[in-house]
């Protein structure tokens, strides 16, 4: 084992090692390309909501001599890089200079704000791309009004393509070195069940206790946030529901808990919380009795679900209806408070007609993403020993025993074939007889399978997704925005044409552009493995760049808003309250410069992970290097495609 590790750490660090050098030579390079400083002229129009020029480039060292004008309302050029807050007026061309890094001094009342787009020190070399952002409220959509200041060279992106060429390498020499043996060592050597030893943490996962309070934390924040969404602040940015949802808990669900706990979420989620309670009348141990074949008393109709429903297309429909209004759920406290109600009424009424949790298993649109990217994740539950599972008839972790709930998931976990329908709520933990069930500790990433249609397009729609969603909040084009903007522009034509286009991209275009890859695929490696087979890999390898995308998107989300949620928790429905007097604190962005090398990383790891997985897919095909090769040339192509534009899009 040692002797496997110290190979693998070696074999990685060297791998690590060349890419940097990839990296560096092309940001190296990218140096000598550095243009003369001039002097450039710029007029900047502020208007909801964007800015015209959205996009500013310039040289090193080149004299910014800024104007500015106002379409409609107040509004400012907020570079907290340069710190600098421009408030602009639509009645004057003269405007009032703040600092960033001292709101409080007197502003410079000026016509024209001048700068160097130059950094100190080594960041002079290292920050190319800063976002313009706007400090004036100015309507619901004022939190996405923004821009960029890009200064070549770009060293980021240079740094960014380099390191692509060189895991482009890396992947090509592996394909060709085509070892099956190290592959299964490394997936069986890694497995470790973390309750084997620890008889306490066992102790732990198993009592309800903790379980039951966290779910009553996660439902009393719950509660909170669905009050102040509804009678809070109508300004989303300072509304601390709001806040909370879309920027604290999307990013701990997207970025923590669902890549290193998978479905932790759900072990803890309250919205099923009423459902169960109502279906168990009990929050710890199971009542004597049997209902409907389940070896445990459960109340309700407890009808079967349909048959025809059993998958998960509704789930991706309930997904695709709230993405297409999550603008006006970010950007309306009130519906986003609205949303999550109906979230907790849902799966309760849901739990008096069908039987378990229904919701969660064919309605709920976090699942959308908790369930396939848990797959990826480093904590799985599974079976100790199949061999148990296979001579076992009461089949305790599905249909319930007098130590725990039978699986509110439908599962047996001896035939569990992935982690993605696992809600990880730890009833089989307590309800099998055999101790034959534990939590596993795995390299992240070693998932990514995709059995059905219903599930490749939940796993395409959430890709996607996350695109669209990066072009849509974070891009700089006001004109995009204006196609989700129905709450004050009104604009329901252009949203009509943004509907149709976004669910015939997730539901068509990119299924369609992935089916004809895996029919490119097959005729090129001629493996006699049918064109949906080869559909469901692709699919399948598109999760770890999926989720790095979703990563790459939660981050600034978080990082813009972090002085907001300080100043919203001391004054959380906007009453003039200072409970931890940090309600009038300036707003600063989270280390806003080195968000675009987060963003950047995080992409190209994904790639790494998705392009490792496509091999790792296939190799256990027993196809030969030119096989596996042509096989993984199209998916490899379309990866190394997505990657290169988002990497434009997030550095330059
Ligand atoms: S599936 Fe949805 S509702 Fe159910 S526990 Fe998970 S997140 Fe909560
Ligand atoms: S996990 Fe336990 S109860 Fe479930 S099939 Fe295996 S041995 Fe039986
Ligand atoms: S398999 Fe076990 S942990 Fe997973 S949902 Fe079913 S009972 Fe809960």
């Amino acid at each position: 084992m040692y002797c496997i590790d110290m190979k693998r750490f070696k074999k990685r660090l060297l791998n690590f090692i060349l890419v940097v050098c990839f990296s560096l030579m092309a940001a190296i390079t990218c140096q000598f390309f550095a243009k003369v400083p001039t002097d450039k002229s710029i007029h900047v129009s502020n208007f909801r909501y964007g800015k015209e020029p959205s996009v500013i480039r310039c040289n090193r060292g080149d004299r910014l001599h800024l104007t500015f004008s106002s379409e409609d309302t107040g509004h400012s050029f907020f570079l907290e890089e340069f710190d600098m807050d421009v408030k602009v007026s639509p009645a004057s061309d003269v405007v009032s200079v703040f600092k960033t890094s001292d709101p409080t001094s007197n502003p410079v009342i000026t016509k024209e704000v001048s700068f160097t787009a130059k950094h100190q020190g080594i960041l002079n070399y290292l920050v190319s791309r800063s976002n313009f952002r706007c400090h004036v409220w100015c309507g619901p959509m004022h939190a996405f009004e923004q821009g960029k200041l890009v200064i070549f060279p770009n060293t980021l992106l240079f740094f960014s393509l380099g390191c692509l060429i060189g895991i482009l390498f890396l992947w090509m020499q592996s394909v060709f070195r085509n070892s099956v043996s190290n592959l299964a060592d490394s997936e069986n050597s890694r497995m470790i069940d973390l309750l084997e030893k620890s008889g306490f943490l066992r102790r732990i996962i198993v009592s309800r206790w903790p379980q039951i309070i966290l779910t009553i934390l996660a439902l009393v924040m719950m509660y909170m946030v669905i009050m102040i969404s509804i009678f809070g602040t109508k300004v989303s940015g300072r509304n601390l529901g709001v806040l909370m949802m879309w920027a604290v808990w999307l990013f701990l669900l997207v970025a923590i808990l669902t890549p290193l706990f998978g479905r932790s979420w759900c072990t803890i989620c309250p919205l099923p919380f009423f459902g169960d309670w109502f279906q168990r009348r009990s929050l710890f141990s199971p009542e004597k009795g049997q209902t409907k074949g389940y070896s445990n008393k459960f109340y309700g109709l407890f009808l079967k679900w349909p048959d025809k429903l059993k998958n998960s297309w509704l789930r991706l429909i309930v997904f695709l209806i709230l993405f297409t209004f999550s603008t006006t759920l970010v950007a309306k406290p009130w519906v986003s408070g609205l949303a999550i109600l109906m979230l907790f009424l849902i799966p309760t009424l849901m739990s008096l007609i069908w039987e378990l949790r229904a919701f969660c298993r064919y309605v709920c649109p976090v699942s959308v993403f908790v369930a396939p990217f848990s797959e990826l994740s480093t904590i799985t539950l599974k079976n100790k020993s199949q061999s148990v599972c296979d001579k076992c008839k009461p089949h305790f972790c599905q249909k319930g025993s007098p130590g725990g709930w039978a699986c509110p998931y439908g599962i047996n976990v001896g035939e569990m074939k992935d982690s993605t329908e696992c809600g990880l709520c730890l009833e089989c933990l307590r309800s099998c007889s055999y101790k034959n069930v534990s939590l596993f500790r795995r390299p992240f990433g070693s998932e990514s399978i995709v059995r059905s249609l219903s599930d490749a397009w939940i796993t395409i729609a959430i890709f996607t997704m996350a695109i669209v969603y990066s072009i849509l909040y974070l891009g700089v084009w006001p004109v995009v925005r204006d196609y989700v903007n129905i709450m004050d522009k009104q604009n329901w034509d252009l949203f009509g044409i943004y509907v149709v286009v976004v669910w015939f991209l997730v539901l068509v275009i990119v299924p369609a552009t992935l089916y004809l890859l895996a029919y490119i695929g097959q005729r090129l490696s001629k493996v006699k493995t049918t064109v949906r087979e080869i559909f469901f890999s692709y699919t399948g390898v598109l999760l770890p760049l999926g989720l790095m995308l979703w990563i790459a998107f939660v981050i600034p989300m978080l990082f813009v808003n972090i002085t907001f949620i300080a100043q919203s928790a001391s004054d959380p429905f906007g009453w003039g309250w200072d409970f931890f007097g940090t309600s009038n604190i300036p707003w600063h962005q989270f280390l806003p410069q080195y968000v675009p090398w987060v963003q950047a990383f995080l992409i190209l790891i994904g790639l790494y992970i998705s392009l490792r997985n496509i091999r790792k897919k296939w190799l256990s095909y027993q196809m030969n290097s030119n096989q596996l090769f042509r096989i993984s040339i199209p998916i490899g192509l379309f990866l190394t495609s997505v990657v290169t534009f988002m990497l434009f899009f997030f550095t330059n």
